[in-house]
Formats: structure tokens, sequence, C-alpha cells
């Protein structure tokens, strides 16, 4: 394994790791999710995130509870929460979004869910119009010297917007955000490479990127159709399928053949490949691996092999199929 800094930040993430997104307490159960943590473990992964949406909270109690009965040294793993669409079935006003109160409650909630004293990283899920920049970076800071909280960020916040709380944190002695939380793969990159650029030098942002393998579809599993086993299979995940695979990204399977086909070429696996093209970016501070099963999280942690095994002139045949 190979371990990266979270930004400017002193703490040291493996650059694969792991999230429960779909899987934990969902699509999965207890006996496999364990089984996941300790191969992730086994391999290196001292990064393991979640959040309170996930599966209303049942993914923080299953990894909480795997994390306890394997006895990982709460000084060797790094946990993660989000906070924004709240845990409960239908959540009341007060129990969602950034404000003050629910950052506050969600992150008392993640704990105990989690079964952990602090959270290494918290992050805020999605920007929240409803409540002022100023309002979440103090609640955030409030919650860090409070011994609650480590390192706080964001996740799918426009550039502008972090920014924004950056500034206000330095102008006020506040802590700031350390990370973002953003998806990035070879299908979905103008935000990391483009927008975030000067947040790298200007902030020390870390990020911590989400869905390598946009859900499974660069894997090439969804070339000839959606084998009910998948997760774009599953009738309750119908708007993802429609996301990764429907109008207006309809051209995103015939890109998606034509890199399974040049990965066939070069005889490597085409999840492999498409994972280490996220670890050549350096503004990258860790992949976030999601897996259905052990065997997919296996072939997925070796993507570190393929960095030493590809030339500069096929990563440029790869960029030119998805342009
Ligand atoms: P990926 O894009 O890597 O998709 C993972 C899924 O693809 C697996 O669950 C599995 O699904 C399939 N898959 C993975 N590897 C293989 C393989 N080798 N062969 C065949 N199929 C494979 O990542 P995720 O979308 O899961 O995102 C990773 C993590 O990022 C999440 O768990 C979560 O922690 C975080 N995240 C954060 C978000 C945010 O808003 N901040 C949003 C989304 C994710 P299956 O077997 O069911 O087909």
């Amino acid at each position: 394994m190979q371990y990266r800094r979270l930004g400017s930040s002193g703490l040291q993430l493996s650059a694969l790791s792991f999230g429960a997104w779909v899987t934990f307490g969902s699509q999965i159960g207890r006996d496999e999710s364990r089984n996941l943590v300790a191969a992730a473990w086994d391999n290196g992964v001292n990064f393991f995130d979640n959040a309170e949406g996930y599966a209303k909270g049942r993914a923080e109690q299953v990894m909480g509870d795997v994390i306890a009965d394997l006895r990982l040294p709460r000084d060797g793993f790094v946990v993660s929460s989000k906070v924004f669409f709240g845990s409960a079935e239908d959540p009341a006003p007060t129990q969602r979004g950034l404000s003050r109160k629910h950052v506050t409650d969600a992150c008392h909630a993640a704990l105990k869910r989690l079964r952990v004293e602090y959270l290494d990283l918290y992050y805020c899920h999605r920007p929240d119009p409803e409540t002022p920049i100023s309002e979440t970076v103090l609640a955030m800071d409030t919650l860090v010297r409070q011994g609650k909280v480590l390192y706080w960020g964001t996740s799918e916040w426009s550039g502008a917007q972090i920014a924004e709380a950056v500034a206000f944190a330095r102008a006020n002695h506040l802590y700031a955000p350390t990370m973002e939380q953003p998806q990035y793969n070879l299908l979905h990159r103008q935000r990391v490479e483009q927008e975030y650029a000067p947040l790298y030098a200007d902030a020390g942002l870390g990020t911590t990127i989400w869905s390598p393998l946009a859900s499974g579809l660069l894997t090439g599993k969804y070339n000839d159709g959606i084998a009910t086993d998948s997760r774009l299979g599953q009738p309750s995940l119908e708007w993802l399928q429609t996301a990764v695979l429907g109008e207006p990204a309809a051209d995103r399977l015939g890109k998606v053949r034509r890199f399974s086909a040049l990965a066939a070429e070069l005889g490597e696996s085409p999840a492999q490949l498409a994972i280490a093209w996220c670890l050549r970016n350096p503004n990258v501070s860790s992949v976030i691996l999601g897996a259905s099963r052990v065997s997919q999280l296996e072939e997925n942690l070796r993507a570190l092999d393929v960095l030493e095994r590809v030339d500069a002139q096929d990563w440029q045949r790869i960029e030119a199929i998805f342009g």
C-alpha cells in the first residue's frame, strides 16, 4: 500500500480506501461486510468512509460493529461520517442540512453508531443553500475544539463555496476545511482537474475521491447488459441506472467498450486500469473503493501495481478514448 498526505495536513491516508455506500446495511449482509473490512485492513487500507445517510444510518452501525469485532486499533484507522441528508426515514426540518443544530446532532449520532469517541474526518455531504456557510464553519470549528472531530471537509461543494469557507475560517481564526470528497473517474473529471485547481495550492485542500469506477461501469460489466446481481440491476437504484447509463450519458457505454478493448490488448483489468488512472493525479489523496464482494476488492487493491506497468503512451491512448 502507498500512503499519501491528506492535502497539507499531516494525516497519512492509504492511497486506496474503502467505503460503505449502497453495500453496508443494504445490498450485502453483515458477514460479507466484515470480510470486506478485514480484507481491506489486511491489505493496508487505513481509511473507511461512511455517512449518516448511507442506508439511513445502518451502514455506520454495521461498520462500527465490524470494526469493534475485528478489534482494529483506534490509532491505526481513520473513519469518516458525513452530514446533510439525515438518517431518519423522513427527516424533520431540524434533522437535515448543515445548520449548527443538525451538524452537532448528526456528529453525536455517528459517534454512537460507529462506536468511536471521535470522527477522524467529518464532511458536509452537500452544500446547504438554507444555511449560511459561516454558521457551518463555526459549528465544525466547535466540534474540532471539543475533540469530537479531527478534520472537517466538504463533499460536492463548488470551488467558490469551499473558497468562501476557507476565507471565513482564516479571517476568524477558525479551523478551515481540510478536504473535499468529489466524484472523480475517467468519465467525470472537470471539477477535480479544473475547478478546484487553485484550492490545492492556496488552501492545501486534499481530496478523497468517490466512484472511481462510475458505480462499476468502468469495469466493463455493463458492456453487454445489466445483470440482476449488479448495482445497476437493483430495482431500488433505478435513478442511478439512469444517471450512469441513460441519456444524456448514452455515449458513455461506447467509450467504456473501447476502453475495455484497450485494457484487453494491454493485458490489464479495466477496473485496475481505471483506478490507477485516478491515482496518477497527485491532488488525489485517497481513492475510495466500493465493493459488494471480497474478490472485487482484492482485484481493485492491486491497482497500484498497474502504475508500474503502463507507460505514458498507453495512458495517452486511454485519454484519447475519453476525450
Ligand atoms: P465504484 O465506482 O468503484 O463502484 C463500486 C461498485 O462497482 C461495487 O460496489 C460493485 O458493485 C462494482 N465493482 C467494484 N469493483 C468491481 C470489480 N472489480 N468487478 C466488477 N464489479 C466491481 O465506487 P462507489 O460508487 O461504491 O464509491 C466508493 C465510495 O465512495 C462509496 O462507498 C462511498 O464511501 C463514497 N461515495 C461518496 C459519495 C459522496 O457523495 N460523497 C457518493 C458516492 C460514493 P456491484 O457488484 O453491486 O455491481
